[in-house]
């Protein structure tokens, strides 16, 4: 499989440096309410990442930390009045409530903040010790920028350094994204009156470990200080991946990961998603408005990861049509399939673009073309290669993570449109057959076919 290198600009071949599993690290979510679309269309990309390698046959070793200590789960824990342990924990158990239902592979390994303090303390001390970082009089310890001469090559920062201004001797204590300026950054934070019992001791006094340390220890904990790959959403590129680089290599030598994977951020209605805008979205919101966890997921992997996608309720319309079609043929190939069939051997056959699409830089857009294509072309096919092709089809819905539906959805009657079928079906039931083939005739004006049954009738669009 290839895949483009953020750090080094140019699509590599993915091999596992320890010649059997390939191991890497995607920052999770801080849990302090429910994750959102955006979040959800890396975490859902990163997941497809995962199935393609495994269905490709390499094994892989999946860790994902849960932000559960930071200036946003202890504020709004506050103002929930709960602990922060309560707190994180209800929405940490919501976020995997949302990843099941969007058909997640749960990470090998999920490391909370709190649960790694001691393992935090100790890089913090390493990184004193080397000179990379410094004690502060307001009890809190800081990255010196100044001491890790390649700080800002993930994000290119010598060519943005003109815009930023080099200002070396500014520290930001803040767990919110300092995207404009460059700073000393915090990796333990003096204990203030508003942290309220969420503290711990250290060395350098009581207090909590910074936003950008947790991932460096995390790593540092259950995959070294090399491994495959680390990803998340272009935003975390800088400040948060470069002070991850920082402290890593400093701490522990190495080079930290060999491979960076970022995801272009999601768009809505075509700008930023905001609470003001009304167009902030979360699974539940599109559950209530009728749509399925699933088609969610198919829009989400409907662009390629470095393309913008630009979410609109319209596209989760044509997701649904989208996966109807997908199903359809689905039944038609299986349909076809004898039923004592022994497959001889496996390969992709029709739906080998499809198959390639999907490793080539993880085209998932390209993939699903494949798809319809692949159907299309498995159309004339009988026996055993009915037989493979179902089995390809369905060896790459498993990389994509799709489900499809079982039974042909069926199509969502206006209110109107019902409203005046139970006029004519009661207006045919009183044997008023004027009435009825009127109003047959004004319902087929309006695009939908009535079927008389016995008991009931059918409506179906006009094709
Ligand atoms: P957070 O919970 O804010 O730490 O973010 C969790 C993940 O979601 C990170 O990998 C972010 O980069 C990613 N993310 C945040 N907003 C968006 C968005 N609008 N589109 C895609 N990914 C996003
Ligand atoms: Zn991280």
């Amino acid at each position: 499989m290839r895949l483009y290198d953020t750090l080094d600009r140019e699509l590599k071949e993915l091999r596992p440096l320890d010649g059997t599993t390939y191991r890497f690290y995607c920052c999770g979510p801080t849990v302090y309410g429910p994750a959102h679309i955006g979040n959800f269309r890396t975490f859902v990309l990163q997941d497809v990442f995962r199935r393609t390698l495994e269905t490709s046959g390499t094994r892989t070793f999946h860790v994902r930390n849960i932000t559960d200590v930071d200036d946003k789960t202890i504020r709004d824990s506050q103002a929930a009045g709960k602990s922060l342990k309560d707190f994180t924990g209800f929405w940490t158990e919501k976020f995997h409530a949302d990843c099941e239902a969007l058909g997640m592979l749960p990470p090998h390994v999920e490391p909370g903040a709190v649960d790694h303090i001691p393992q935090q303390i100790a890089m913090i001390a390493t990184l004193v010790e080397k000179g990379n970082a410094y004690a502060s009089e307001d009890g809190s310890v800081y990255f010196n920028i100044g001491s890790y001469p390649a700080y800002g090559k993930l994000s290119r920062l010598d060519t943005r350094e003109l815009e930023l201004g080099k200002t070396q001797n500014e520290r930001a204590n803040s767990d919110e994204y300092e995207k404009d300026s460059l700073s000393d950054f915090v990796l333990w934070k003096g204990r203030k009156p508003e942290d309220g019992e969420n503290y711990w001791a250290s060395p350098w006094g009581e207090g909590r470990p910074g936003w950008h340390l947790e991932c460096s220890a995390m790593i540092q904990e259950y995959l070294g200080a090399d491994f495959d790959l680390h990803g998340g959403g272009e935003d975390l590129m800088f400040p948060h991946h470069e002070n991850e680089i920082a402290q890593s290599k400093c701490a522990c030598g190495g080079h930290f990961a060999a491979h960076w994977f970022h995801s272009t951020h999601l768009l809505v209605d075509g700008g930023k998603m905001s609470k003001s805008k009304g167009n902030f979205y979360t699974l539940d919101e599109l559950k209530a408005k009728g749509f399925t966890a699933m088609e969610l997921r198919y829009v989400l992997i409907g662009a390629h990861y470095r393309k913008q996608l630009n979410f609109t309720l319209d596209s989760l319309h044509g997701a649904r049509e989208a996966m109807a079609k997908l199903a359809k043929g689905q039944r038609n190939l299986a349909a076809k399939v004898p039923a004592d069939v022994v497959l001889s051997s496996v390969d992709f056959g029709p739906f080998q673009a499809a198959w390639e699409a999907l490793t080539d830089d993880l085209n998932t857009a390209g993939c699903l073309g494949g798809l319809f294509t692949g159907l299309r072309e498995s159309v004339k096919l009988e026996g055993e290669d009915a037989a493979k092709a179902l089995a390809a089809f369905n060896r790459i819905l498993r990389a994509l993570g799709l489900t499809l539906p079982e039974e042909e959805p069926e199509a969502e009657v206006p209110a109107e449109i019902r409203a005046l079928a139970e006029e004519r079906w009661a207006a045919r039931t009183a044997k008023d057959w004027a009435k009825a083939d009127a109003m047959r005739q004004q319902l087929t004006g309006l695009g939908w076919n009535m079927k008389d049954g016995k008991e009931s009738y059918e409506l179906s669009p006009v094709s």
